[in-house]
C-alpha cells in the first residue's frame, strides 16, 4: 500500500470503531478544526506552567487559565493552588503520590480493590508500600476494613488513594468519611489524593454531593482531559495545593524554570484543546453536558431493565452495570467487562437512539438471531 492508501485505510478503519462504542468514557463531540494552524508549530510547555521560561514556543498562558478553571471547581483557595496539564490521568495520578511520598517517605498507601491499574503501577515505581482495602459491592471502599487496616498502621503516616469514579462501577468515595476515620484514629501525618479521572469533571454538579474536593480534604485531585471533556489527544488535568508542590520543585537553568512536572518536554496542543473546550462550555455548558449523560443513563437503566436484564448505577453516576453481556454485543459496541459485570456510560455524545440500538441487538440476541455487525 502506498502511504495515501494506508492513511485512507487507518483512517476508515477509525471512524467505522469510532461509530459503535459504548464501553469507555470518551467524549467524542469536539470539534477543534479552528486550532488547525497550530499544528504547525513546535508547540511545547517545558516547564513550570506558572514560570516564564526561556522557552517562548508555549502555551502557558492558557495553561494557566485552565488549571484556574478547575482549581476553582475544585474549590481550592484561590491564594493557594496549583497544577499542570499532564498527558492523561494516570500521570497525575503518579503526581498526587509522588508529592505524598516527598511529603511522608516512611508513609503507607492505602487503595480499594476498585483502584484503576495505573495507581498499582505508579505506587510500584514510587516504592511506596500499599495495602489494598476491601470494596464494597457497589465499588465503594469499604469504611471499615479501612479504618481497621489504619488502626494497625497508626504509627505510620498515611496516603490514602480515594476514587472519584471508579474505572467499573464508577463508585466514588466519601473523603468526608475517609477523614473522620483519620481523626478517629488520631493519625496527623496523611494525605489524601482523589482520583477523579471521569466523575471529577462533574462532581460538583452532582445532587447529591459527594464529599471529593479540595475544601472537603484532598490534597490533590487527578482528571483525565480526553474524558468528560474530549480531546484528540489523551491529556489530563492534576490540582493541588502551591505549598505542597513547593517541597518538590527544583530550580533548572537550562530550561529557565522550575522543574516541577513529571516528563520535561509537555504537550502544548492538548492545553489548547482543553483551554478551547472549558471557555466554549464554561460551568454551565460542563453542567448542560452532565445533565444529559445522567437522563441518557437513566433512559439506560430502564430499557434494560424493561427486558429483565438487571441494571443499576451509582448515585449521580453516568456509568449503567449489567451482567456480563454475549462476546459477540462486547465486540460489537466496545464494552469493558471485567468478573462478571460490563458498563454502558453514557458520554455526552451519547444519546437514545445509541442506547435503542443497543437494546435492539440485545432482543435480536434473546431471540437467538445474530448480532448484526
Ligand atoms: C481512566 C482512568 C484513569 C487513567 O486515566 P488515563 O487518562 O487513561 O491515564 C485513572 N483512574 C480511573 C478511575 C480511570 O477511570
Amino acid at each position: 500500500m502506498n502511504i495515501q492508501a494506508q492513511l485512507q485505510h487507518t483512517l476508515k478503519n477509525i471512524k467505522k470503531a469510532s461509530n459503535l462504542f459504548l464501553g469507555y468514557p470518551i467524549s467524542k463531540d469536539f470539534d477543534y478544526a479552528p486550532l488547525f494552524e497550530f499544528l504547525k508549530y513546535p508547540i511545547n510547555n517545558v516547564g513550570d506552567p506558572f514560570i516564564n521560561s526561556t522557552y517562548k514556543v508555549q502555551t502557558h498562558e492558557m495553561e494557566r487559565e485552565v488549571i484556574e478553571f478547575f482549581a476553582d471547581l475544585f474549590r481550592a483557595n484561590a491564594n493557594d493552588y496549583w497544577g499542570y496539564i499532564t498527558n492523561g490521568g494516570s500521570e497525575s495520578n503518579l503526581y498526587g503520590l509522588y508529592i505524598a511520598r516527598e511529603l511522608y517517605p516512611k508513609a503507607m498507601v492505602y487503595y480499594s480493590e476498585s483502584t484503576h491499574y495505573s495507581v498499582k503501577k505508579n505506587i510500584h515505581l514510587l516504592n511506596i508500600p500499599g495495602i489494598v482495602i476491601r470494596s464494597q459491592e457497589n465499588g465503594e471502599i469499604d469504611y471499615e476494613d479501612l479504618q481497621n487496616t489504619l488502626q494497625y498502621n497508626r504509627h505510620k503516616p498515611a496516603i490514602i488513594l480515594s476514587n472519584f469514579g471508579t474505572t467499573m462501577k464508577e463508585a466514588k468515595d466519601d473523603i468526608s468519611k475517609i477523614k473522620g476515620i483519620l481523626r478517629k484514629l488520631a493519625i496527623q501525618d496523611h494525605y489524601i489524593h482523589c482520583d477523579g479521572a471521569l466523575s471529577g469533571t462533574y462532581g460538583a454538579f452532582l445532587n447529591d454531593r459527594i464529599p471529593y474536593d479540595i475544601t472537603d480534604g484532598a490534597d490533590s485531585i487527578s482528571i483525565s482531559g480526553h474524558k468528560f471533556i474530549g480531546s484528540p489527544i489523551p491529556c489530563g488535568v492534576v490540582i493541588t495545593k502551591r505549598s505542597l508542590r513547593d517541597r518538590v520543585s527544583k530550580g533548572v537553568s537550562y530550561i529557565g524554570s522550575l522543574d516541577t512536572t513529571i516528563t520535561g518536554s509537555r504537550n502544548g496542543h492538548s492545553v489548547l484543546f482543553l483551554w478551547y473546550a472549558i471557555k466554549h462550555m464554561g460551568v454551565d455548558g460542563l453542567k448542560a453536558r452532565y445533565k444529559h449523560s445522567l437522563e441518557v443513563a437513566e433512559y439506560c437503566k430502564t430499557r434494560l431493565c424493561e427486558h429483565g436484564i438487571k441494571a443499576w448505577s451509582n448515585g449521580g453516576s453516568i456509568t449503567v452495570v449489567l451482567p456480563k453481556t454475549s462476546e459477540a454485543l462486547k465486540d460489537k459496541w466496545q464494552l469493558a467487562t471485567e468478573d462478571d459485570v460490563t458498563h454502558l456510560i453514557c458520554m455526552p455524545n451519547v444519546t437514545k437512539q445509541h442506547i435503542d440500538a443497543f437494546v435492539e441487538d440485545l432482543i435480536r440476541e434473546k431471540k437467538t438471531e445474530p448480532v448484526l455487525v
